[in-house]
């Protein structure tokens, strides 16, 4: 596995790759703290690229709170050590005077996707999404980068920018990855308590619960109910609960009101947010 820290040497090394050698390049953005989500995503990328290049960089601008950016978990030997046998041909770990040399001061418009949901309670969190992967995109120039269904509005707003900015790469998407009791891996989790962590179960099932009923029972009703079986916990307390429209990102009122809908919710446990959606048509 080769590693890279500097733009210049990471772009001839890919220039040499896909010019002389004619090589696909995939692409898996991270903020490391790596586990077997962030995994799925490279193995789907290596059984359909020729490179595997994954990222590590915990992006400052993403975050709308200082704190939560410092207590981000950092884990880069274990994440070395995991790339290296999942068999990831390259890592790019780029310091942040890298990647942001001067400030980024680009202002993109996502219209209404930004606005709801992690873009509502976390005011900027999508431009600084944006601003980090379009100049990881610019550098690595790939021809396909994988994402997680589990960030499901993040991959909207990645989708939206690539059309905007007339890009060539191709998106593909990968199905959460769970732990054995439901909860969607997330680097946050090891910033559980144990209570919590045990507590935290009740999310994905919440959203299980949504998904069994969903077209018996009103929208809002069920989104009443996924709300209060979380709730019940005294551990956790939803954010937003939102049934929205898979295509606009836009609340729901009725079953009939799109064709494809799924379910979002943002939890506090503590000080750590944790984000989960389910599908339910
Ligand atoms: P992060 O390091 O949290 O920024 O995540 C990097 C990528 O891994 C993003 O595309 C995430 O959506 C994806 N990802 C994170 N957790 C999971 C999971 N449990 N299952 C699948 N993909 C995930």
């Amino acid at each position: 596995m080769e590693t890279y820290t500097k733009i210049a040497e990471l772009k001839s090394r890919l220039a040499e790759l896909k010019m002389k050698e004619g090589k696909t390049i995939g692409f898996v953005p991270t903020m490391g703290a790596l586990h077997q989500g962030h995994l799925s995503l490279l193995s789907l990328c290596k059984s359909t690229c020729d490179i595997t290049l994954a990222s590590i960089f915990v992006n400052p601008t993403q975050f709308n709170d200082k704190a939560d950016y410092q207590r981000y978990p950092r884990t880069p030997e274990n994440d070395g050590e995991m790339l290296k046998s999942a068999g990831c041909d390259i890592i790019f770990v780029p310091g942040e005077e890298e990647i942001y040399p001067e400030k980024d001061s680009r202002i993109f418009d996502f219209g209404k996707l930004d606005k709801v949901m992690e873009g509502k309670f976390r005011p900027g969190h999508f431009n600084g999404v944006a601003q980090v992967v379009s100049r990881l995109f610019d550098i690595v120039n790939p021809d396909k980068s994988f994402f997680g269904q589990k960030d499901f509005q993040q991959v909207c707003i990645i989708k939206n920018m690539v059309r905007q900015l007339n890009l060539s790469v191709e998106i593909v998407v990968a199905p959460t990855v769970r732990e054995p009791d439901g909860l969607a891996m997330s680097s946050r989790n090891m910033l559980l308590t144990k209570n919590q962590r045990i507590e935290a179960a009740k999310i994905s099932q919440a959203l299980l619960y949504a998904r069994e009923h969903a077209f018996k029972t009103p929208v809002n009703e069920l989104a009443g109910e996924v709300i209060r079986r979380i709730n019940s916990s005294p551990e956790l307390e939803v954010e937003y609960l939102e049934i929205v429209d898979a295509g606009d990102l836009q609340a729901v009122s009725g079953w009939d009101d799109a064709g494809e809908i799924f379910a979002c919710v943002a939890v506090h446990a503590g000080k750590i947010r944790l984000i989960d959606n389910v599908q339910l048509k």
